[in-house]
């Protein structure tokens, strides 16, 4: 669990532009409370992954301000920012090595039992168990041992580990199966639990379980409610 419920994070007229021509972002307020979860939809090229890009500091507002607890990150340091905020990616970030150092890039310090914990949490050590040499198996970056939902249910695993006050998860669009759509739902609402969290939505059941639901459309929120006002 974080240690507190701070992680509110604040967007005042947000702008911003990849090449100084075309905006991304057109002015976005936003206003998402601490322990709050919020999914963002729209068209593609609609601005949701710029949104995380700019929450992750990955690039930097043109105009107005991104703020964390009413601190804009721009004043943060790199590093506090890293501890407060992580982003589970569409393309889950899977290296060379075994399962247990693949999770534990979430903490480098963390402990095997810790790891183990982790993954048990998220129901990732079902499949880990069946592999064959278990959390010591290797995978590769770009090898098939694991499946698109045992991915994701390792970056969950990872993300858990890293803790973060805030977390951004930009869902994957890649079909699963619904045995896997159940056991991910599972994992998110365990890895959610206690912290703020932005998620670009893709599938409905996230969408659904959301506080808050915002549409976006070339770089301008268009609706903000819940599922049931939409
Ligand atoms: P998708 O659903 O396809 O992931 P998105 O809503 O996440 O779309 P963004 O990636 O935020 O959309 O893109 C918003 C706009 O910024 C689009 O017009 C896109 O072409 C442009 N864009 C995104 N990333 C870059 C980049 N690295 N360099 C230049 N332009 C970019
Ligand atoms: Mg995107």
């Amino acid at each position: 669990e974080p240690d507190d419920v701070r992680g509110k994070v604040v967007f005042k007229e947000v702008e911003f532009s990849y090449d100084g021509k075309r905006k991304a972002l057109n002015g976005i307020d936003l206003n998402i409370k601490a322990g709050e979860t919020v999914a963002f939809v729209g068209h593609t090229g609609s601005g949701k992954s710029t949104i995380a890009n700019l929450i992750c500091r990955f690039y930097d507002a043109t105009s107005g301000s991104v703020e964390i607890d009413d601190i804009p990150i721009k004043h943060l340091k790199l590093e506090s920012l890293r501890q407060q905020v992580s982003i589970v990616l569409q393309d889950t970030f899977i290296f060379s090595g075994t399962i247990m150092e693949n999770i534990r890039f979430g903490r480098p310090g963390a402990s095997d039992e810790e790891v183990q914990r982790a993954a048990e949490a998220v129901g990732a050590n079902l499949f880990i168990n069946k592999l064959k040499d278990g959390y010591h198996t290797e995978v590769e970056e770009r090898g098939n041992v694991l499946s698109v939902g045992e991915r994701q249910l390792l970056s969950f695993a990872r993300a858990l580990l890293a803790n973060p006050r805030i977390l951004i998860l930009d869902e994957a669009t890649a079909s699963i199966d619904t045995v896997t759509e159940v056991n991910i739902q599972k994992a998110l609402k365990t890895l959610l639990a206690g912290r703020t969290a932005i998620i670009v939505a893709h599938r409905l059941s996230t969408i659904r379980e959301a506080d808050s639901i915002i549409v976006l459309d070339h770089g301008n929120i268009i609706e903000q409610g819940s599922h049931e006002e939409l």
